[in-house]
């Protein structure tokens, strides 16, 4: 199969309509068989609830060509795990589990000369969503939905080096407890936006959220879990029942203990450790590590000892030894590497 001709190494992170997408519709209690469209328009009533009460949810996940050539999807029943957790949460019904690894599944193949050339750097980035999609005015959850899945070429995060990152810590909450932090919902990004264009204004790269009922400990960022690296060595992940569940950081513990056999805990991080901390990165799909170099908490900064120039060492071995399972160079637990054929 023929690539399409695109300078992969230079793609950045956006939007590029690919070949096909899938689209199921649920209506009368039931998820119809389902199709790959080349049609990229979703038609919906002017009072849909997705448009009314945010009723949306979504996944991201990435397909990439493994160094001996397979094309793969990494972890993909944990999205549609995780997905049917965040239907649940919003009254959405589920799309069956198998089902969502099935469409993905479609979606890469029927853009398979999409999937980046291994090497590149670059991946097919799936987006996996839901919404609620006829009329509602009352507010109520919808009686019919769209499950859909896109594709769409995104290029090497670290394009140009590993460039550690400056966040703030937020004065503004991202969820609060029993809320809906824990699931991957649009309506937690639509509230995230002043925050993230605010740091962004004030020159920082990310916010860090701490919680929203005490603003004393760690949650995450607005995409993206935190993991840090103690001076004994210990990787520690902050723990809380209104973050969202990044699979790249249950990915990372588990190649810190089983690969690395650092020690690991998930706990309760409060802000005033995080200066004992030798290294703090950020967790998600995208980039699967970013490492930050500086945390300013209202005018503190508090500096990681690898500084602004590269990872700490902890980091980049985590993020080696993940990316080389993810790439096949280093052999995957069971499961971790769904091969698209
Ligand atoms: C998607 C997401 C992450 C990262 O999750 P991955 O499964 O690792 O991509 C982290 N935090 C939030 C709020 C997210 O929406």
């Amino acid at each position: 199969m023929e690539k399409k001709n695109i300078d992969w190494g230079n793609l950045g992170f956006s939007y590029q309509k690919t070949d096909q997408r899938y689209v199921s519709n649920y209506r009368d209690g039931a998820w119809d068989e389902g199709v790959l469209t080349e049609d990229d328009q979703v038609t919906i009533n002017e009072c849909a609830g997705v448009l009314q009460y945010a009723q949306t949810i979504f996944e991201g996940m990435k397909a990439y060509t493994t160094e001996d050539g397979r094309i793969v999807i990494f972890r993909p029943d944990l999205n549609a795990s995780r997905m049917a957790d965040s239907a649940r949460r919003l009254e959405m019904p589920v799309f069956p589990e198998e089902r969502f690894v099935e469409a993905v599944e479609e979606v890469v193949r029927a853009n398979a000369a999409w999937v980046p050339p291994f090497g590149s750097g670059a991946t097919l980035y799936l987006r996996p969503y839901m919404f609620g999609a006829n009329a509602v005015i009352g507010v109520k959850p919808a009686d019919e939905y769209q499950f859909r899945v896109f594709a769409t070429p995104v290029g090497p995060y670290f394009k140009g080096g590993v460039k550690p990152l400056t966040i703030r810590v937020s004065d503004f909450d991202r969820a609060a407890p029993h809320g809906t932090g824990h699931i991957k919902a649009g309506l937690n990004y639509a509230m995230s936006l002043h925050a993230i264009v605010s740091a962004h204004a004030e020159g920082y790269d990310e916010n860090m959220y701490l919680d929203a009922a005490t603003r004393t400990k760690v949650e995450e960022t607005g995409g993206a879990n935190f993991l840090f690296v103690a001076k004994d060595g210990t990787v520690v992940t902050p723990k809380s029942n209104s973050i969202l569940p990044s699979i790249t950081r249950r990915s990372l513990m588990y190649v810190a203990k089983e690969y690395l056999g650092l020690p690991c805990e998930e706990r309760e991080v409060t802000l005033a450790e995080v200066s004992d901390f030798a290294e703090c990165g950020l967790c998600g799909t995208a980039a699967v590590i970013s490492p930050v170099g500086k945390i300013v908490d209202h005018g503190k900064e508090i500096c990681m000892p690898a500084g602004m120039e590269q990872m700490g060492p902890v980091t980049q071995k985590l993020y080696d030894t993940l990316t080389g399972i993810q790439m096949g160079r280093i052999e995957a637990p069971e499961g971790w590497l769904h091969e698209v054929k």
